[in-house]
């Protein structure tokens, strides 16, 4: 499962898909559990419920536990990616906020713990979404009292280090604008490895990186392991080395641990083919040989009659700026049988998606293959998954792989519903001002929703296919890749959303609710999503690039003939009106059709110059309306969740079951996690 940027088929990525900023919900049912819980500046946290949980066996839920407890033991791998000094900014905050011994009622206290709760978020000091570092509110000279009233000895000090010492340290790393401003930065106007801060690389320019991947390639193999995934490219003695995050290499006593727990899981496995794939996990970890990497994705891959499903590894690779290192995450999951029926139905028909596509001939795919599409309910989720998370998941990320053993398509159902649930209909009232629109999004945008999201993973990545003797998107597209694919993605969504197939075969109530689809995405794109951008500045991040830039040409390119027109209400609020489904449609189709084309060509300047023109720059204006419109809103432009808690019982040094129980409190369980699952030393 990538998360909603990644890539498929021809791309190489997974792919990960987020809740977008409007995300709307309107779920029924006499549900009592409480699913939003804290909100501190952008953000608002969630609960999910593992529904089907007791109904499993006892050994399904044994190998769940396993598998629970592997995924938070990689929890620390992905602090440290994010960036060196984060292990270090986080001890210290756990330290402050479970051993200070000061006034815990002020509003100094209450301004750091929204930093501390900001920093949990984001597994690190950079923001989860945008990546810009976030700053506490409260004064360095406060912050400097809370360390020195805390219990010193639990801080990370270095040896030979003093609480003096040790404060100058790390003042400037909490406090410093000029401090690594960045987690990844795609300007391309500076050096991305330079002004990226997080931990791929050290010393090491993006020059030498691309220079230094590009020569372990070679020509004419159609099986290339996904070089670089698993290890720290540093500069030793003038010389380029990797640090391989292996037992015994980088990241090794937090690796030891998860094998523990996988070996464990190993010995309690479904069937044999779920007992190989993660035996062949195992292997990879201890020897981080990236070939077995690509075994196990096969394996894993090949595994489709389990139940129980996992991801654990260097998965996704949106945090490099060249996208070679994968961030650590792990999913653990339970297949939700009754609705991965919807999704079975779409991947049954992929081949006459492809086929009706409006792609052109040399670019459509003879034989969509191995689409296995399903909705899963989460039962934990860690590393890059969380808190925030992504809502569906399409691995694995190896082109080839995906190409001749297929791809596993996911939708975290689970997830999806707590969402939904915690939505509240105002935001639609506020941004929807057209009658009709707004009732049609009211109605459908949920299941509209869910059916964008299914179609994105299932038919949107798996289509279409690269010329003879194009590289892959990451070579030729470079930086454009991530949100290229994502908006190829959602133009093959959007393209069919409008579809009486759709009808047809079952998973969409009317053609209407296609269009609720369209009413949200363009709206979503023009306006909403500015919500979560701070004023004055750009578009970065790969889907809110792909976003803008579909919604803003088919705006533009729909000029002429009035397809999409932006309003204003009496009351002087701007908002989108479409004025003809049918043309806009075709709009679809035809950038579908260009970004297929650019993608199979490896035509990098076409690519550019989409993305620069529609994608990028923002309307000043607009932005500054929508982010005042939107604070008045009972709502958060990012959310993300608690997780849910195994309990083994043991009885005579076996497990004969497991509970859950579902945490309400954020921060309980931000210190629980650091204290249990903190295996790294706060420097790597
Ligand atoms: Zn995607």
């Amino acid at each position: 499962m990538g998360a909603t940027f990644l890539f498929s088929c021809s791309n190489q990525s997974g792919e990960k898909k987020e809740a977008a900023a409007d995300s709307t919900a309107i779920v029924n049912g006499p549900d009592t559990f409480n699913y939003a819980t804290d909100k501190f500046a952008d953000i608002r946290v969630l609960r999910y419920q593992i529904p089907g949980f007791e109904e499993l066996t006892s050994k399904q839920k044994e190998l769940l536990y396993y598998l629970y407890e592997a995924a938070l033991c990689g929890r620390d791998i992905y602090w440290d990616q994010n960036y060196k000094y984060n292990l270090t900014v986080r001890k210290t905050i756990e330290t402050i906020v479970s051993s200070y011994k000061g006034d815990k009622s002020t509003d100094d206290w209450n301004k750091f713990m929204v930093y501390a709760k900001r920093v949990w978020f984001s597994s690190g000091i950079h923001h989860h979404y945008s990546s810009d570092k976030i700053f506490p509110d409260c004064s360095k000279e406060y912050f400097t009292e809370l360390i020195k009233n805390s219990n010193i000895s639990a801080l990370p000090i270095n040896q030979g280090e003093n609480t003096d010492a040790f404060i100058q340290r790390i003042t400037p790393i909490i406090f410093d604008k000029t401090v690594a401003p960045k987690k990844v930065s795609l300007d391309s106007k500076h050096d991305l490895l330079q002004a990226s801060a997080n931990n791929f690389y050290e010393g090491v320019s993006e020059k030498e990186a691309s220079a230094f991947y590009k020569a372990m390639e070679t020509p004419g193999n159609n099986t290339p392991v996904m070089y670089g995934l698993n290890s720290k490219l540093i500069k030793e003695n003038g010389k380029l080395v990797e640090k391989v995050w292996k037992v015994g290499g980088m990241y090794s006593s937090a690796i030891e641990k998860i094998v523990y727990w996988l070996e464990k899981a190993s010995t309690v496995a479904e069937n044999d083919n779920q007992k190989k794939a993660l035996d062949l996990l195992i292997e990879y970890f201890k020897t981080g040989d990236l070939k077995k990497f690509d075994e196990y994705c096969i394996a894993w891959v090949a595994d489709t009659a389990s139940v129980v499903d996992v991801v654990n590894g260097y998965i996704e690779v949106y945090g490099d700026p060249l996208g070679k290192k994968g961030n650590y995450e792990s999913v653990v999951s339970i297949k939700d049988f009754e609705a991965s029926k919807r999704i079975a139905a779409i991947g049954a028909q992929a081949q006459w998606f492809e086929d009706n596509s409006p792609l052109m001939p040399e670019h459509k795919k003879k034989n969509v293959k191995g689409i296995s599409a399903k909705v899963i309910t989460v039962v934990q989720e860690s590393g890059d998954a969380a808190p925030s998370t992504p809502i569906g998941i399409n691995l694995p990320n190896s082109n080839w792989i995906r190409q001749q053993h297929g791809s596993k398509s996911v939708n975290l159902g689970n997830i999806v519903y707590a969402y939904e649930k915690a939505k509240s209909a105002s935001l639609i009232d506020e941004f929807y001002i057209n009658p009709d629109m707004n009732k049609r999004v009211k109605e459908f945008g949920a299941i509209a929703g869910a059916l964008h999201t299914d179609m994105h993973e299932v038919i949107g990545h798996a289509s279409g296919q690269i010329n003879e003797g194009v590289g892959n998107p990451s070579e030729t597209l470079k930086n454009y890749a991530n949100a290229l694919e994502e908006a190829r993605a959602d133009l093959v969504a959007l393209f069919y959303v409008t579809n009486q197939k759709l009808v047809d075969i079952g998973v969409m109530p009317s053609v209407d609710c296609g269009k609720a689809e369209y009413d949200g995405y363009i709206t979503n794109g023009l306006m909403i999503q500015l919500a979560r951008l701070k004023l004055g500045d750009n578009l970065e991040e790969a889907h809110m690039r792909n976003r803008q830039l579909v919604a803003k040409w088919c705006y533009e390119k729909g000029k002429k003939d009035n397809v999409i027109e932006m309003k204003k209400s009496p009351e002087g609020k701007t908002y989108v009106m479409i004025n003809d489904y049918e043309k806009l449609h075709t709009l679809f189709g035809e950038l579908l059709r260009e970004i297929q084309r650019i993608k199979s060509e490896g035509d990098y300047n076409a690519g550019k110059s989409l993305i620069e023109t529609y994608g990028v720059k923002v309307d000043h204006e607009l932005h500054k309306e929508v982010l005042e419109r939107y604070s008045k809103l009972d709502v958060a432009p990012y959310q993300g969740f608690i997780q849910p808690k195994l309990v083994s019982i043991m009885e005579g040094g076996k497990i004969t079951d497991v509970k859950v129980q579902y945490p309400y409190d954020f921060v309980q369980q931000m210190l629980e996690y650091g204290k249990n699952y903190g295996f790294l030393p706060t420097i790597n």
